[in-house]
Formats: structure tokens, C-alpha cells, sequence
């Protein structure tokens, strides 16, 4: 996990300018002492935009964007009327402003005075749902950028704050602390995607049904039967598709006929992705990208490729959950860990009950799906009460059959 530092302004572009002091030059001050606040956490730092130099917008943001970082921190100071004064933090419209809240939070505790954590979306109609700031917006999803605004350098109590090497420190240590807390941590062991199950269907058939009642549970015996197949984690792999489509409510680009469950395909904006003809296609071609991600192995004999982009992957690239970050989702820090947890989540929430035992009526459901007769499978409503007028349709049904057949 590595953090590009960028020190604003540069050359001939001064930035703000307030008691003789150029915003450039104090930029520079704080992103070269952040940089080091964040290698003393053990952090990667890249310093190649710590200087006085000048890019313009393009050249900036494709050095942001090259360096292989996750992050990248642009370092500021404001001016406005003389009278406005406090730390900043601008986020992009696209995060959920985490790590900003994080830092200001950390800002907070040294006394200095935090005036807002915010985000600004762009007013050009050419460039919709998308950042003001370019870089943020241009650096965009490759990697999450924010921009902290120190102090007001025009503000004479934001000034004497900002030229105090003590105070710069302090600041400095705070930024570090908020990004340390937002990126996670490399001690905790990561979790391979190849291997066994730790929950039982019945569980994540408890929890989907109290998150989603109106979602059929019915995948998750899909996702058991077609990752064993596949020697994938079936529980996680369910847990990737739900935080991929909010527990089967679809409330993304992804919509539910697509039977698309873990964003393939869907890069970002409103591209919206793969779609395949069934559930069953969705959930296997799911596990084949899996797969293809986490084991060098060719597919499982008899096994027929659904996944459109499974020779995209770099085979073996991603042996954990936590390796999907940046390469399943961008920037997606923090996308395995959250897959993951969510497996802690339902354990806790939802104890093994046993597997419950198998409806008296259920061969007799699927026996009458296969066949034509029920249009749809009751295997969930079995306990539900019929309506005369579906038990009278289905008896005229029957009745019809038999006459064709006298
Ligand atoms: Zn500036």
C-alpha cells in the first residue's frame, strides 16, 4: 500500500500569497515533513511530486496516476478574507469520506481548529457526476486523492500556526494518524480465496432473508454446489456477490436481469457490465473469475468458461480476498477486507441452526417445476397457503393433460 505526496503549486504558480509568504513554499514544508510522519508508520511514501516544480494538469495526474499508489495526498494552505481560518480536507464525490473524516477527526484532537471535511461535484455539463477539483477527478478511479488544506496562510492565527515548526509537526503527525487509520493494517493475516467453507447455507440463508426478505435464498445453495466445483471459498465468494449487489437489492448500475453478482465487467461510471442468460451462468462465471484470480490451474474438467474476461486476469495475481483490492475494485481499498468481515458479521449474527430438514413437499415442487406444471419454484412457499383459485386452475390444468392423453 503505497501514498503519493504532492506539495501544490510550484515554479512560476505561487499558489496564495500572505505576509511574504507563498503558499508554495509552505506546501512543500508540510508535504516533506507528512511524508516522513507517514514512513515512520511504516507506510510506502512516493516523493516524486515533493518539489518546487510546475506541471500542468495532465502531466500531474498521469505521475499520480503511474506511481502504483492507492492514495495520494495533495498538501495545501487556503486564503480567503483574512478572517476564515482552519484545517480542510476535500474528498472525492465518489468516496465515502472515511479517510477524510479520519484525519480531521485526528486534526481535531491537537486544538487546532477543523472547519470542514467536504466533497464538490463538477459544474461543467461536460463532465457530469464527476469531481471539481481535476485532481481528483483526473486521478480518478486509479486512485483516491484528497486535498488538505492546512491552515488560512492570509488568517494571522492560521499564520503564526503554520510557520511554528512545533505546531507543523503536531499537524503533520495528525494527517499521518487518519490515513494509518483509514489503510489496513499488512499485520493481520490475509484470507486465501482457495479453500473450504467456514459457515453453513442455513446461516447465510438466515442472514440474507433478515437483510433481503424479498431475495430468493436459493442462490446460496448455487454458490456451495458451484464453488466446490471450483475448490473457492463458497461463503466468501456469496459475501463478495452481496457487497456487490447490496444483499441482491441491486442498488448500483448492475441491475437484476443481468445476473451479474459480482460487477464483471461494470469498470465504473455507468457502464453496467456483463449480463448472463441465468442465475446458475451468473454465479459460475462469478467463480470462474475467482478462480482465475486466485489459482494457476486450468478449469475443472467438463466445466463449460461463462466468464468473458477470465482470460483477462493475470492467473495466480490475486491469491487472497485482500489482493482483489485494486484489481477487482478501484481504488478498492479496504474491498477484500470488507468481503471479509462480512463473514465475521454472519457468524456472530447468525449461528448454525443445523441444515434444516428437506420440505416433505419438495420433490414433489420439483417434480412439477421440471415437468411444466408450476410455472415457477414454490421450494421457499411451500408452507404458504393456495388460493382456490390457483388450486382450481391447477386441477384444469391436470384436467387437460389427461384428456390429451385419452
Ligand atoms: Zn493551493
Amino acid at each position: 500500500m503505497k501514498i503519493i505526496i504532492d506539495a501544490g503549486h510550484g515554479g512560476t504558480e505561487t499558489g496564495a500569497v500572505a505576509f511574504g509568504m507563498k503558499e508554495k513554499d509552505l506546501n512543500l514544508i508540510f508535504a516533506d515533513l507528512l511524508a516522513k510522519k507517514l514512513q515512520g508508520l511504516g507506510i510506502e511514501v512516493d516523493r516524486s511530486l515533493i518539489n518546487d516544480n510546475q506541471y500542468d494538469s495532465t502531466r500531474l495526474t498521469d505521475i499520480i496516476k503511474k506511481s502504483g499508489a492507492a492514495l495520494c495526498i495533495s498538501c495545501h494552505n487556503n486564503s480567503f478574507n483574512g478572517s476564515a481560518r482552519g484545517f480542510e480536507v476535500i474528498h472525492s464525490i465518489h468516496s465515502n469520506g472515511n479517510l477524510a473524516r479520519y484525519i480531521a477527526d485526528e486534526v481535531k484532537k491537537t486544538g487546532f481548529p477543523v472547519r470542514r471535511t467536504f466533497s464538490r461535484r463538477s459544474t461543467n455539463p461536460q463532465t457530469p457526476d464527476s469531481d471539481y477539483y481535476f485532481i481528483i477527478r483526473l486521478t480518478y478511479p486509479q486512485v483516491e486523492t484528497i486535498i488538505v488544506e492546512f491552515g488560512f496562510l492570509d488568517n494571522s492565527e492560521d499564520f503564526k500556526i503554520l510557520t511554528n515548526p512545533t505546531w507543523r509537526d503536531r499537524l503533520t503527525n495528525a494527517v499521518a494518524l487518519g490515513v494509518k487509520k483509514y489503510i489496513p493494517s499488512d499485520k493481520k493475516p490475509k484470507t486465501p480465496i482457495m479453500g473450504n467453507s467456514i459457515l453453513k447455507p442455513n446461516q447465510l440463508k438466515a442472514a440474507l432473508k433478515d437483510i433481503n426478505p424479498k431475495a430468493n435464498t436459493s442462490i446460496v445453495d448455487l454458490y456451495y454446489d458451484i464453488a466446490r466445483d471450483y475448490g473457492v471459498k463458497a461463503d466468501i465468494a456469496f459475501f463478495q456477490a452481496m457487497h456487490e449487489t447490496n444483499w441482491l437489492k441491486f442498488t448500483g448500475v448492475v441491475k437484476p436481469e443481468q445476473n451479474n453478482f459480482a460487477g464483471l465487467g461494470a469498470t465504473g461510471g455507468t457502464n453496467s457490465g456483463e449480463s448472463f442468460p441465468s442465475v446458475e451462468v451468473g454465479v459460475e462465471a462469478h467463480i470462474q473469475h475467482l478462480y482465475a484470480y486466485a489459482s494457476t490451474s486450468p478449469l475443472p474438467q467438463g466445466t463449460v468458461l461463462y466468464d468473458t474476461r477470465f482470460n483477462l486476469v493475470q492467473r495466480g495475481s490475486a491469491r487472497n480476498w485482500e489482493d482483489l483490492n485494486g484489481k477487482w475494485a478501484v481504488p478498492g481499498v479496504g474491498y477484500g477486507e470488507s468481503i471479509v468481515a462480512l463473514q465475521e458479521m454472519v457468524s456472530g449474527k447468525y449461528p448454525d441452526t443445523g441444515e434444516p430438514p428437506v420440505h416433505w413437499a419438495k420433490a414433489c415442487n420439483d417434480e412439477l417445476l421440471n415437468s411444466g406444471f408450476l410455472n415457477s419454484d414454490h421450494t421457499d412457499t411451500l408452507d404458504d397457503y393456495a388460493t382456490e383459485g390457483m388450486v382450481i386452475c391447477m386441477i384444469n390444468k391436470l384436467r387437460k393433460e389427461l384428456m390429451k392423453d385419452g
